[in-house]
């Protein structure tokens, strides 16, 4: 998909999302809130649904939880522009109450969808509710800073999945934002294996040999400069973006 086509997917995602009735929690919202970031990222987080503050501006993590999220994303030196962001339900729960398993379920093919559009290498889970979809049956509590495969069902056809605590909770709890800084700093090198991988993987599709990993650890030689931030897919795959790439420099409001 070009930048372009990416781009035109996920607005009509998100125009689907903010005239969306699937679910009771159309009825309380102010705005939907479908997500932003740049169409061409690497990189998805997901949390759990809008609160206060995004439902008021329609923009994913806004609030407090947005803070410590950009102070997460900032200790690894990835910017809110640089990754995609958008939520498990897309509508806020009222007073903030835990989403039901029927709006998890009435929602989810919208995520699904921006998924497949985006075909990130890494997604990062925020929160128990967002743990459900990427690793059903796993606790928080045990596999928080550790990573799998995404089920491909998720539309999220070749990602490695990491887990984070919520950054709600990281707020709450000092030693949960301990932990959640530890967790984030694996972040980079789960990102350059997925790509290692995805690369390998598109090289034997075409019948060409495979390198083995030489882009995998940042102390080798690599051919991709900017070693551990997302970088913009081009239409033929991973490639170079520079300063003033449109694809990278885009924070779009979908
Ligand atoms: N908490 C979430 O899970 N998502 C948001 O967008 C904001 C707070
Ligand atoms: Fe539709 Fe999702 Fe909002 Fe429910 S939460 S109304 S399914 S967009």
């Amino acid at each position: 998909m070009t930048h372009a086509e990416r781009r035109a997917a996920l607005e009509a995602i998100a125009s689907e999302v903010r005239a969306c009735t699937r679910c009771r929690l159309a009825s309380d919202r102010t705005n939907a809130v479908p997500g932003e970031g740049s169409p061409d990222t690497e990189v998805v987080f997901v949390g759990e649904g809008p609160g206060f503050n995004e439902d008021r501006q329609g923009r994913p993590f806004v609030g407090r939880a947005g803070g410590v999220l950009m102070e997460l994303l900032g200790s690894v030196e990835w910017r809110r522009e640089d990754v995609f962001i958008t939520n498990v339900v897309k509508c806020r729960p009222p007073g903030n109450r835990d989403p039901e398993p029927d709006e998890i379920a009435a929602c989810a093919p919208y995520l699904r969808r921006q998924l497949e559009t985006i075909d990130p290498a890494l997604v990062v889970t925020l929160g128990r509710f967002s743990l459900g979809t990427f690793m059903p049956g796993t606790r928080i509590s045990q596999v928080h800073g550790t990573v799998r495969r995404a089920d491909p069902e998720t539309g999220a056809a070749d990602a490695t999945v990491l887990a984070l605590y919520h950054p709600a909770a990281a707020d709450r709890s000092p030693d949960v934002k301990r932990q959640s800084f530890e967790d984030i700093g694996r972040a980079p090198s789960a990102l350059l294996d997925a790509r290692a991988r995805r690369v390998a993987a598109a090289r034997s599709g075409d019948g060409q040999t495979a390198e083995p990993a030489a882009t995998a650890s940042p102390t080798t030689a690599d051919p991709i400069p900017v070693m551990a931030a997302p970088q913009a897919a081009s239409e033929s795959g991973p490639a170079l973006a520079t300063e003033d790439d449109p694809a990278t420099a885009d924070l779009t409001i979908f």
